[in-house]
């Protein structure tokens, strides 16, 4: 007799989805059993691929499973301009838009030394080496505006004039959002837009 029942596993192994605690594993693995087999079996088919064979892209990082991505290797994309990410979730976020035409670099974290997360951990030999190209024109930051966010931004504005003078180097805007009511934002958001302010063509 097995010590730990499937049935345990099954939930078990569910809590390891993002906000699925006990009860809602509970609830998952009962449903697959009683009502969608077939789709729980398909699931674990390719789950069990994806993790096998999901990789980065050697160019971007980004998810890919082949050696460089398809956005890497689209000849219509402006391999000048480049668009510094986090995560490969922002490249999805960043496409969703289609505002923008240039390629990517994702970190795959940002700068925090407490936590492990130096230069080389999240990426900075690559991105150099990408620099030292010297066919990038414009490095835009799309890093988080958190404190560590804000770090990496700082870290790669350096490392870019380092390898490039003449690199220009963008932040992403930010400030009072879409259909954003002042009277809600925060004190730190409100001083940013401030600082930030467009002037209005007259
Ligand atoms: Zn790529």
């Amino acid at each position: 007799m097995p010590s730990v029942s499937l049935l345990t596993e099954l939930i078990d192994s569910l809590k390891c989805l993002p906000g699925v605690g006990k009860k809602s594993a509970q609830r998952m693995a009962y449903h697959l059993l009683d009502k969608n087999r077939q789709g729980a079996l398909q699931l674990s088919q390719v789950l069990n691929e994806a993790m096998q064979r999901i990789g980065n892209c050697e160019r971007c990082r980004d998810y890919t499973e082949e050696k460089i991505c398809t956005l890497c290797a689209n000849p219509r994309r402006d391999s000048t301009i480049l668009c510094v990410v986090e995560s490969p979730s922002d490249v999805l976020a960043i496409e969703s838009t289609a505002s923008f035409s240039g390629v990517f670099f994702v970190l795959l974290g940002q700068l925090s030394p407490l936590d492990g997360f130096g230069p080389e951990e999240i990426g900075m030999p690559l991105l150099a080496e990408r620099l030292a190209q010297n066919d990038i024109e414009e490095v835009i930051v799309a890093t988080s505006s958190t404190i560590e966010g804000e770090a990496t931004a700082h870290y790669i504005v350096q490392l870019a004039n380092k390898y490039n003078g003449n690199i220009k180097v963008s932040r992403l805007a930010q400030g009072v959002p879409l259909g954003g009511e002042l009277g809600y934002l925060d004190q730190s958001t409100l001083a940013l837009s401030i600082a930030n302010r467009n002037r209005l063509e007259q």
